[in-house]
């Protein structure tokens, strides 16, 4: 069966590349009934934080990227290195070495100067030393041959074993390093396909050369090219990447991203919108794209409102509800949040824009701001005075819904012989403070007789 994992370093917040990342792995396993795991790289002890780790796990199951089995950490498992390291010097794989950081600089500068590969010159390697203070061990790289594999994106992938150094696997410290820790791990976890970004390829054939010397199956790679920003620059917070929270925070539906992420460099036919159950029935890794893929937010924005339109009207109720908690408003009534979202669902872009535009209807009255150009041009003394009219015609309603509203004023309008321009404009701008707002008589029903005549008692006075 297919296994697959993520590995995040808990040194910074899940990005939209690692997210992509444990999607694609996930959907392969997924798709192949096989086995998804998570392994935290936790070793940098101090640049990695439970609180990011704890960050990273909540983002992937808002994501929905659910993972099987308990996460692996990975500073746990020092001792299963340190064994498979052992080994290597048991079986002259490896060797310790006594090179300072200061020498073996020396010798990659000497290398340069003479226009050669700048390498360890493996002094130590016949000196048969043995462990002691400030000794690292090295792997035996093989001095000749070449080390290939079939990447599953980017296909043959070869390199002279000559270009290789003689990799450091057991720091001075004791500690195993990278690339020693991620082969013996995956072993163990029993991975048999490797999906990562790109930048890990130079370190997947050193991974390589390791699995072979430790006699451990060499599992499949599947590198994917990096995300870029529109500028086709490697893509950083200055395109608007953020940590996947923020996302959630920002009122991006959690399939949209997913959605979105499967599109960044995988592609079935012309087909944009995948449900979750069709990304899993259809993702193979045939269809990972081998050219760098532009994050494009106004693509995000789409899908977002796709999935805002398709969402049931309680779901995105609560959400909503999240969003105006964030700002402070808290005691909201279901029932109006039931009304609102039907009247934003067909346009909204995002939940928090949702929420900023509806927030009216939920603010106290004394808190909504009248936009001063609005009032100017609206409120005319003549607009007012119809104002006034209106509003002692509203008070005497006794039911606040929108067809006692549609026919109070298509009356008055009759009366006046008014048309419908010379009223909504005042009414919207007196209860709402601008001049944009859902239907005039869903908004009166909306907020209600009292805070409808409030309003309109404050834009009077
Ligand atoms: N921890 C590594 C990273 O965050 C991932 C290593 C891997 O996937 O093998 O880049």
């Amino acid at each position: 069966t297919i296994v697959t994992r993520f590995a995040p370093s808990p040194t910074g917040h899940l990005h939209l590349g690692g997210a992509r990342t444990a999607l694609f792995s996930w959907l392969m396993a997924r798709h192949a009934g096989g086995r998804f795991h998570l392994r935290i790289e936790d070793t940098d002890k101090a640049r990695s934080s439970n609180e990011i780790t704890a960050a990273i796990l909540e983002a992937l199951a808002w994501l929905g990227i659910a993972w099987d089995d308990e996460p692996v950490h990975q500073s746990l498992r020092e001792d299963a290195h340190n064994r498979c390291i052992d080994r290597l010097l048991e079986e002259g794989k490896a060797y310790w070495c006594e090179c300072t950081p200061e020498e073996v600089e020396a010798m990659r500068e000497k290398a340069r100067a003479e226009g050669k590969k700048p390498k360890y010159d493996l002094t130590c390697r016949e000196k048969n030393l043995g462990p002691g203070p400030n000794r690292v061990v090295r792997f035996k790289t093989p001095l000749t041959g070449k080390i290939a594999y079939t990447d599953l994106v980017k296909g043959t992938i070869a390199v002279d074993n000559a270009e290789l150094d003689d990799m450091i696997l057991r720091r001075t410290d004791g500690s195993p390093t990278y690339n020693l820790a991620v082969v013996v791990d995956d072993h163990d976890m029993g991975v048999t396909h490797v999906l990562r970004g790109e930048d890990h390829v130079n370190n997947t054939l050193r991974q390589i050369h390791l699995y072979e010397a430790l006699g451990f199956d060499v599992p499949a790679f599947a590198h994917v090219p990096l995300i870029h920003g529109p500028d086709k620059k490697k893509l950083s917070k200055r395109h608007g990447a953020k940590n996947i929270l923020e996302y959630r925070n920002e009122g991006i539906l959690p399939e949209a991203l997913v959605n979105y992420l499967a599109r960044l460099g995988w592609s079935h036919g012309d087909q944009e919108i995948f449900s979750r159950d069709e990304l899993v029935a259809m993702f193979e890794a045939s269809g990972l794209s081998t050219s760098a893929a532009a994050f494009d937010p106004e693509k995000l924005l789409w899908l977002n409102s796709h999935y805002i339109k398709e969402s049931p009207v309680p779901r995105l109720a609560d959400l909503l509800a999240e969003q105006f908690a964030a700002r402070g408003i808290t005691d909201c009534d279901r029932a109006v949040l039931e009304k609102i979202v039907p009247q934003y669902q067909p346009r909204a872009k995002t939940m928090a824009e949702m929420a900023d535009e509806a927030a009216v209807f939920l603010i106290d009255d004394t808190d909504v701001e009248y936009e001063e150009k609005a009032v100017r041009k609206v409120l005319t003394d003549e607009a007012k005075a119809r104002l006034a009219e209106i509003r002692e015609l509203l008070a005497g309603l006794e039911a606040f819904d929108e067809s006692s509203l549609e026919n109070t004023l298509n009356s008055y309008m009759d009366r006046n012989e008014l048309s419908f321009k010379h009223i909504a404009q005042p009414i919207r701008v007196a209860v709402t403070g601008r001049t944009r707002s859902p239907g005039l008589f869903e908004t009166l029903a909306i907020l209600g007789k009292d805070k409808s005549l409030n309003r309109i008692d404050t834009a009077l006075s």
